[in-house]
């Protein structure tokens, strides 16, 4: 935890970043929140433990964060992949964050000021899903086609529409949702159950292949809906049909960005 702290406090006194995103004690104790650090003191609040698993990469792209100045960001695995997901969507350039990667045992922290860095630093990591997620999705693949399709209705009928997970994720950054849309008005705006289908089908396919599974959306959810595992499934067909898997390239294609000519869908051509 020291060696986090006197690297926030160094790259702060030396000028080369003018705030670090990080993590500190929430109010209950009991959980972490989002710590902006701007000056070398305020490093002393910094945690680095159990409590952390939020994905702090879904600050960076806000425009209030951005007029921070130049930012250091504490990164645990999947942060750091998702960082480099929004390099290859050219939403951050080289350089422009420093990324202090946190290993995965949480013990070791490591200067990355470049994306190759960022990406050998990734390749190192295994990434996935929990155990506990992988019983799940093996619960909902080996249901019949109308099982799942009944498990995920009554799972979006719970949804009252809040966007709490399209706040959390950080791979939904458009300046203005389809959802906010009213002329014309794709997605109804209040809860109720065709509607939620409609923003779950289409939040669903706007993350094909691009979720790191943070899990920081169901983390968000106050409904408990377990909204990460469509889109990790959603990855594992962009991987089987694409080879495209998100989160290993600042430079990596991604489903959604590929065209490819001798696609195996003849209505591209
Ligand atoms: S797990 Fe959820 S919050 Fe994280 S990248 Fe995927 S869709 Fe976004
Ligand atoms: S956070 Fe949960 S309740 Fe809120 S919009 Fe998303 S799925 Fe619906």
């Amino acid at each position: 935890m020291e060696e986090l702290k006197n690297k926030v406090r160094e790259l702060l006194k030396a000028g080369t970043v003018q705030a670090v995103i990080g993590y500190r004690a929430g109010s209950d104790e009991k959980t972490a929140r989002v710590a902006f650090v701007r000056q070398p003191d305020e490093a002393d609040g910094l945690i680095l433990d159990p409590r952390c698993t939020d994905n702090l990469a879904v600050y960076l792209l806000k425009p209030e964060v951005k007029l921070l100045g130049k930012l250091a960001i504490v990164a645990r695995p999947t942060t750091a992949r998702t960082i480099l997901q929004l390099a290859s969507e050219n939403q951050l350039a080289d350089g422009q964050v420093i990324v202090l990667g946190v290993s995965a045992d949480g013990k070791a922290v490591v200067e990355l000021a470049s994306f190759e860095a960022l990406e050998k630093f990734v390749g190192q990591v295994p990434a996935g899903l929990t155990e506990e997620e992988k019983v799940l999705l093996a619960k909902i693949e080996g249901m019949s086609r109308e099982e799942r399709w009944a498990f995920w209705q009554s799972e979006f009928a719970r949804c009252i529409k809040c966007y709490a997970c399209r706040a959390a994720c950080p791979m939904c950054y458009c300046s203005r949702c389809i959802v906010e849309s009213n002329q014309p008005q794709w997605i109804p705006v209040s809860p109720h159950d065709e509607g939620n289908l409609e923003w779950h089908l289409v939040r669903a396919m706007h993350l094909a292949g691009r979720c790191l599974n943070c899990g920081f959306c169901a983390k968000a959810c106050p409904m408990g809906i377990p909204l990460n595992l469509l889109t990790q499934r959603l990855a594992e067909e962009a991987k089987a049909a694409f080879g495209a898997v998100a989160g290993g390239s600042a430079t990596g294609e991604y489903a959604l960005s590929m065209f490819k000519a001798d696609d195996k869908e003849g209505f591209i051509r």
